[in-house]
């Protein structure tokens, strides 16, 4: 650290970032992208915008935003574009909390909330997730403080129903309660729909899993107008080109292909239930899965030994350390051949060490 730092950031712990190999001999299995490759009109959309890019892009990003809100039921006014849904769930930290309205959330869940958290000096609270990683539903109802919840939940995969999701949105009227939905195209029910009756939603999701686009950074929030007005006043107030315009394009090529990614999803599905049968098989425990990962854990070797092991023979999945959850590996669903692949490496590796 310089001695140039602000004071205000020099407890701040960044996030962190799963690993992003140089080397491409790996089978990726750690950062829950997709395996497929972006559709052809989404390579040929960005190769022709590509001749525009001396031009800034567009600051209302009317075009995608459009053609989002008709996808997604809602009007243009409903609907923010940024730079991966990261983007847009930092800009609602900012906007809806701070020392006086703090915010919560579970105690394992995506780790960037409590970096949002701290670098905007917002105080908050890890409620912690049932013994076998559910929320409680009755922890967040009437809390009178702003939530965020990811649903489906990372790393764990479990999902709330939308009437659940209704409950807690319902009974905390004068609080911000953020969905973000990064994984719901892997299984459950969007709370889009609930927007129109509840001014107090910001439902964000992204084109990263489902889309092919986790390079491109594409995400999106959709609320009430006086919401979205709120979060775009931060973003004409830090950057109005957050999402350049060979993203734009990407995004818009994407979502006329929605047949392509739609089948690619149900692809991932298919070899999520394969590949946790397979695990099941060699004994590991496996949590009900609704986004494109498997949370698993087994009794016969740690997270981190299986982690190391697993990298030792070029297959990357993610391991955290935090206590509750250090015994668990979080892996991502690949294509089929390279779940086969990562089924043999564990019989392996089991082999090898006797297990
Ligand atoms: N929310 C959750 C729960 C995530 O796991 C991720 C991916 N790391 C994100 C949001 C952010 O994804 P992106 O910024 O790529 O849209």
């Amino acid at each position: 650290m310089s001695r140039f730092f602000s004071n205000k950031f020099y407890k701040l712990i960044p996030y962190i970032p799963g690993e992003q190999p140089k080397k491409t001999d790996y089978i990726k299995l750690n950062t829950n992208e997709s395996p497929f490759l972006p559709s052809d009109s989404v390579k040929e959309a960005v190769a022709e915008e590509s001749k525009r890019l001396m031009l800034y892009s567009d600051p209302e990003c009317i075009d995608l935003r459009e053609k989002l809100s008709k996808v997604l039921g809602v009007k243009p006014s409903e609907v923010v574009v940024t730079n991966g849904s990261d983007e847009i769930l930092n800009f609602a930290f900012m906007a809806f909390c701070d020392e006086n309205h703090p915010i919560v959330f579970p105690d394992i869940t995506y780790g960037f909330y409590p970096v949002f958290a701290n670098l905007h000096n917002i105080p908050y609270t890890e409620i912690p997730v049932k013994a076998d990683f559910s929320i409680d539903i009755n922890d967040y109802i009437g809390i009178n403080k702003n939530i965020v919840i990811a649903n489906p939940n990372a790393p764990t995969s479990l999902l709330l129903s939308i009437s659940d999701i209704e409950k807690i949105v319902s009974s905390n009227p004068d609080n911000i309660v953020i969905i973000d939905e990064a994984y719901i195209d892997f299984g459950g029910e969007s709370a889009i729909k609930l927007i129109n009756r509840y001014k107090n939603l910001l439902v964000t999701g992204t084109f990263s899993k489902s889309r092919s686009l986790a390079g491109a950074r594409l995400g999106f929030g959709v609320a009430d107008k006086d919401l979205i007005a709120d979060i775009n006043t931060l973003r004409y107030s830090t950057n109005p080109y957050n999402v350049n315009r060979l993203t734009l394009k990407a995004g818009m090529a994407a979502l006329q292909d929605n047949a392509y990614y739609m089948e690619k999803c149900k692809k991932i599905v298919d070899t999520r239930e394969y590949t946790a049968r397979q695990l099941e098989n060699l004994g590991f425990e496996v949590l009900e899965s609704f986004t494109n990962f498997l949370f698993v854990k087994s009794e016969k070797i740690d997270g981190e030994t299986l982690y190391k092991e697993l990298k030792r023979r070029k297959i990357l999945v993610r391991h955290f350390s935090l206590e509750r959850i250090k015994d668990y590996n979080r892996i991502t669903i690949g294509t089929k051949e390279q779940m086969e692949v990562l089924i043999e490496k564990i019989k392996e590796i089991f082999k090898e060490n006797n297990l």
